[in-house]
C-alpha cells in the first residue's frame, strides 16, 4: 500500500484526493490531506445573503474545458450545472468615462466584423485603420516567447492593448498584458501568427470551418452551479474519507527521507511514500526550500497577484436602472481602482431574486495591494464612489461583502513554458512528487482539476505522465 500526503485543501487538493479514493477503498493507497485553514475549498467560497448567491472567489468556469463539469457529473450534480445567459451577453469597456459595448464579431481580442468594428466608438480611427491593415500581416516564423502586449501592439497598436487586451486579461489573471506570456496565455495567437500572419484572417478562417448552426447550438460560455461554486466543495468533501482530511493544520516543512517524504504538520511528523503539493507555487517553493533548493527557486519565480472581490446587493430600482449585459471592464488609462464589475443577476440564473440586483466588483494587482490594509467599510466606500462615477449609481447597497485573496492568482510571465520544462526535469529526479494547482498549465478551475487528477495518477504510476496540451488560457 502506498502512503500519500496531499498538501492543500483547495479544489486541486480535493480533486487529487477524490482521484485516490478508489485506490484507498481497495487498500492499494492511503492518503492524508493537510489544509492550514479550518475550511476546505480554498478560494471556492459562496455566501448566501438576502436571497442572493454571493461568490467570494470564482463565480464560474469556462465551459469549453471539460474537467470541472465532468467532475460535477461524476459527483452526481450534473443537473445542478447552469450556463451563463449568453443571449444577454454584453460587456462594456470604460472609455473616457463612458461605457462602450464591445462590438459584435470580436473573437476574444480579434475584431472579425467590418461594420460593427467600423462604427464602434471603442476604437479611434487610427486603430480602425490598423485593424484593416492587420489583415495583410504576413506570416511570421516562430520566435522567442514575448508578452501579450507586445504581440497585440505589433498587430493592432497600443490602444488595443489598453482598451481590450489588458482589461480582458486582468479580469482572468489579475495581472497586466505587458508581463503575461503569449505562449502560455494565448498559445493560439502565437500559432495563428505563424500560420496566417494576420490574427483577423486566422479567426475568419476558423469561423468559416464552424458548422452554420454552431452559433445557435453553442454551449454557454461559462458554467456555474445553482447554489454557487461552493456546492462543488460541499458535494466533494463527503465523498472523501473523513479521517484522511486534516484541517486547521499547516504543513510546516517537508524532508526527503528513506526514499520518501517526511511531512511536519501541526505538532506531528509523518512519513509518506509520495507527496502531492496542491498549492500556489510560492507556498510549494517555501516547503521545498531544503529538499530541493533548485526546484524551490523555479517555483518561487512564478509570479502571483492578489485580488479583492466585493459583492453588493441592491433593490429592484437599481436593477432596473443598470445597463443591460454582464458588466464592464476598466482600462488602466481610466485612472480608476476598480478593474471590473459583473452584473451577476444578468450573467447567471438563480443568483438573485427578481427584486434584487447583485454586483460583483473586482480589484487586482497593485490596485488591490494599495487598498489591502483598509477596513471593509473603507473599501466599500471606494467601490461606491467609483460605481457612482461610472454608472451614476447613488443608492446605498442593501448589503456589501469584501473578500481578500492574497497572492492567489498565478501570473504566467514571459518564458513560463520553458520554466515548466525545467520544473518537470527536476521533479522527475525526486522521489514520487507531483505538483498540482494554478501555477502551471491553466489558472482556471477546470485546469486545476485536471492537474490534480494527473498528479494523483503520477504518484500512483510514476512515468504515466502524458505530454500536456498547449492550450493554457483559462
Ligand atoms: C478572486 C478569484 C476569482 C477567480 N475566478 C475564477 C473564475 O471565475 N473561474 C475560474 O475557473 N477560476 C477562477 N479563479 C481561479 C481559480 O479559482 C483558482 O485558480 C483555483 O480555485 C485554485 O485552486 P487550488 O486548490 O489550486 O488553490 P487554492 O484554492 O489557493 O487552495 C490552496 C489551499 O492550500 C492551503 N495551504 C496553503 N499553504 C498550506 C500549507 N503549508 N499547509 C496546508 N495547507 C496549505 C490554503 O489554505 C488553501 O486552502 C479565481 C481566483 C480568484 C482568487
Amino acid at each position: 500500500m502506498i502512503r500519500i500526503a496531499i498538501i492543500g485543501g483547495g479544489i486541486s487538493g480535493l480533486a487529487a484526493a477524490f482521484t485516490l479514493e478508489d485506490h484507498r477503498r481497495t487498500g492499494a493507497a492511503e492518503y492524508t490531506l493537510y489544509e492550514s485553514s479550518p475550511r476546505l475549498g480554498g478560494v471556492l467560497r459562496t455566501e448566501h445573503v438576502d436571497g442572493c448567491i454571493v461568490e467570494a472567489g470564482p463565480d464560474s468556469f469556462i465551459t469549453e474545458k471539460p474537467w470541472a463539469a465532468d467532475l460535477c457529473r461524476t459527483l452526481g450534480i450534473g443537473d445542478q450545472l447552469i450556463g451563463s445567459n449568453d443571449a444577454d451577453r454584453k460587456t462594456y469597456i470604460l472609455v473616457r468615462g463612458q461605457l462602450i459595448p464591445l462590438p459584435d464579431g470580436l473573437m476574444f481580442l480579434v475584431p472579425t466584423k467590418i461594420l460593427p468594428t467600423g462604427f464602434s466608438p471603442l476604437f479611434s480611427w487610427s486603430t480602425k485603420l490598423r485593424i484593416a491593415q492587420e489583415l495583410l500581416h504576413p506570416p511570421r516564423a516562430a520566435q522567442a516567447d514575448e508578452s501579450v502586449a507586445s504581440l497585440i501592439e505589433r498587430h493592432y497598436g497600443s490602444e488595443m492593448v489598453d482598451r481590450l487586451a489588458d482589461p480582458l486579461l486582468s479580469g482572468i489573471y489579475g495581472g497586466d498584458a505587458a508581463s503575461l506570456s503569449v505562449r502560455a496565455v494565448l498559445p493560439r495567437f502565437a500559432e495563428m501568427e505563424r500560420t496566417h500572419g494576420s490574427l483577423g484572417r486566422a479567426m475568419l478562417a476558423a469561423r468559416k470551418k464552424m458548422p452554420p448552426t454552431a452559433n445557435k447550438t453553442a454551449a454557454p460560455l461559462f458554467t456555474s452551479l445553482k447554489n454557487g461554486m461552493q456546492q462543488l466543495i460541499e458535494t466533494l468533501v463527503p465523498r472523501l474519507n473523513a479521517s484522511s482530511l486534516v484541517t486547521n493544520t499547516s504543513a510546516q516543512s517537508i524532508h526527503l527521507e528513506a526514499g520518501g517524504w517526511t511531512v511536519a504538520a501541526g505538532l506531528e511528523s509523518d512519513h509518506f511514500d509520495a507527496l502531492i503539493l496542491a498549492l500556489p507555487t510560492h507556498a510549494a517553493a517555501h516547503l521545498l526550500a531544503t529538499a530541493s533548493p533548485e526546484l524551490s527557486a523555479e517555483l518561487a519565480a512564478i509570479g502571483y497577484s492578489s485580488s479583492i472581490t466585493v459583492g453588493l446587493g441592491y433593490d429592484r430600482g437599481v436593477r432596473r436602472s443598470l445597463p443591460p449585459g454582464f458588466g464592464f471592464l476598466v482600462p488602466r488609462s481610466e485612472g480608476k481602482r476598480l478593474l471590473a464589475a459583473t452584473f451577476v443577476h444578468n450573467k447567471f440564473p438563480h443568483r438573485a431574486p427578481e427584486d434584487r440586483a447583485l454586483l460583483r466588483c473586482f480589484f487586482a494587482g497593485s490596485n488591490a495591494e494599495n487598498i489591502w490594509q483598509l477596513s471593509d467599510d473603507a473599501i466599500i466606500a471606494i467601490v461606491r464612489n467609483e460605481l457612482q462615477q461610472i454608472l451614476g449609481l447613488h443608492a446605498a447597497p442593501l448589503f456589501a461583502r469584501v473578500y481578500k485573496w492574497k497572492s492567489a492568482m498565478a501570473q504566467y510571465g514571459v518564458g513560463h513554458l520553458e520554466r515548466l520544462d525545467r520544473i518537470e526535469r527536476i521533479r522527475q529526479q525526486l522521489p514520487k512528487l507531483a505538483l498540482a494547482g494554478n501555477g502551471y498549465r491553466g489558472i482556471g478551475i477546470p485546469d486545476c482539476i485536471r492537474s490534480a487528477q494527473e498528479a494523483a495518477k503520477q504518484v500512483l504510476n510514476p512515468g504515466s505522465e502524458r505530454r500536456h496540451p498547449s492550450t493554457l488560457s483559462s
